[in-house]
């Protein structure tokens, strides 16, 4: 009786979709609320640094002097401080993942001088 119930398992997985994905021909979807990593934009940001001090990884460096913006990739943990806390909202976590990678990864974004607008 065993071998007919093990037999029919057998069968009726040969005729099953796989459940695996043939990654990489067939790439992942993410989730819409997946927390990938951060992204900014320039233009918003002011610099204030408030992102750098709400980090708990210590993965974000703001340089006003240079003004610059630097965050290290893989000592980030998706916690979403800096996006919550940035007050211009100029962060936003995305939904896809960087790609693995066996160097630190830091991505440093120049950030633009502010024309001032004439009232
Ligand atoms: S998501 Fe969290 S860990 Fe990553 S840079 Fe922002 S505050 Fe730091
Ligand atoms: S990203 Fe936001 S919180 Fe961080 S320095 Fe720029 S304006 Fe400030």
């Amino acid at each position: 009786m065993g071998s007919f119930k093990i037999g029919g398992i057998v069968l009726s997985s040969a005729f099953k979709r796989p459940s695996t994905r043939l990654y990489p021909t067939v790439p992942r979807k993410w989730q819409d609320n997946t927390r990938g990593h951060v992204e900014i934009d320039p233009e918003q940001c002011i610099l204030c640094g408030i992102c750098s001090k709400k980090c708990p990884a210590d993965a974000l460096t703001v340089d006003k002097a240079a003004r610059t913006w630097t965050i290290d990739r893989m000592s980030c943990v998706q916690c979403r401080s800096c996006v919550e806390s940035c007050p211009k909202q100029c962060l936003v976590m995305k939904n896809e993942y960087t790609s693995p990678n066996v160097k630190k990864v830091i991505d440093t974004v120049n950030i633009p001088e502010k024309v001032k607008k004439e009232e």
